[in-house]
């Protein structure tokens, strides 16, 4: 941890606090509740050190996977057609890919046992809130950035575009901390075309979680059978899991090699 990835990660929490948190969960909350919540040191932690792990993990991987696999994974006129395009279509390209790879590695963390453990860190939160977002293991993190980043390397966009995708992915995460806020908000046909507060709410709703897996667009939850969108307008009843994980972040970061927890598909449980 250096002291630059502290300040970066200091920053990018006051920000986040002063555009949506503080304005948002004021004006118009879905729970009303006290400030200090359980798990809010916690969740605080999560928001200083987790993101940072998980981009000291990934970074590198995801450079290496562009240096070693991009002039092997596919043929050299491809590349350069794919590289050809305008840069604004490269770029909504591969947000496009990112958000489908994004949608698989996130149902297989909720399928397959030792990612379910990794990822259940992140649905362990009882108070859903902008700052319960933070709260997820770094290797959750950095598996879901490298499946979402390192395709757009191997198709072979321009590394113009792949800069700008990395910006636009960088200013797309803030949604993460939009849609898990405690905000009564909705937007209409929009919660069709992107995601929404109650879009990924129904997400971590208590058992069954088997649904709307998006990361921006619900698209993907359709095209695969996972939407689930209640036209009346309602909201999960309780957020969390079926098996406790434990408060805390350091037992937090040791909780998914205690072999306790299952993928939430074996509930067997249906969107009701
Ligand atoms: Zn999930």
């Amino acid at each position: 941890m250096d002291i630059a990835g502290l300040i970066e990660s200091t920053v990018f929490f006051l920000v986040v606090l002063a555009l949506i948190a503080v304005p948002l969960e004021n004006l118009a909350p879905l729970v009303r509740r006290r400030a200090r919540r359980a798990g809010l040191a916690c969740d605080a932690v999560h928001l200083l050190l987790t993101k940072r792990i998980g981009d000291v993990l990934a970074v590198p991987l995801i450079a290496l996977a562009g240096a070693v696999l991009r002039p092997l994974a596919v043929p050299q006129e491809m590349q350069a057609a794919v590289a050809g395009q305008p840069v604004a279509l490269q770029v909504l390209e591969a947000l496009l890919i990112a958000d489908l790879c994004g949608y698989w590695v996130h149902r297989l963390s909720h399928e397959i046992g030792p990612l379910w453990r990794l990822h259940a860190v992140h649905h362990a939160s009882e108070n859903l809130d902008w700052l319960a977002t933070a709260r997820q293991h770094p290797l959750d993190a950095a598996l879901r950035k490298c499946v979402k980043a390192v395709p757009a390397f191997l198709i072979g966009f321009s590394y113009t575009a792949i800069a700008w995708f990395a910006a636009a992915s960088l200013a797309l995460s803030l949604v993460a901390f939009l849609v898990h806020a405690n905000v009564r908000m909705r937007l209409g046909f929009l919660e069709w075309v992107h995601i929404s507060p109650r879009f990924h709410h129904w997400h971590h709703a208590l058992a069954p979680v088997n649904r709307n897996y998006a990361e921006q667009f619900p698209l993907w939850d359709a095209l695969f059978g996972t939407l689930h969108l209640p036209v009346d307008g309602s909201w999960p009843p309780a957020y969390g899991t079926s098996q406790p994980v434990p408060d805390g972040w350091l037992r937090q970061m040791l909780h998914p090699f205690a072999r306790t927890a299952r993928p939430t598909g074996e509930a067997r449980e249906r969107p009701g």
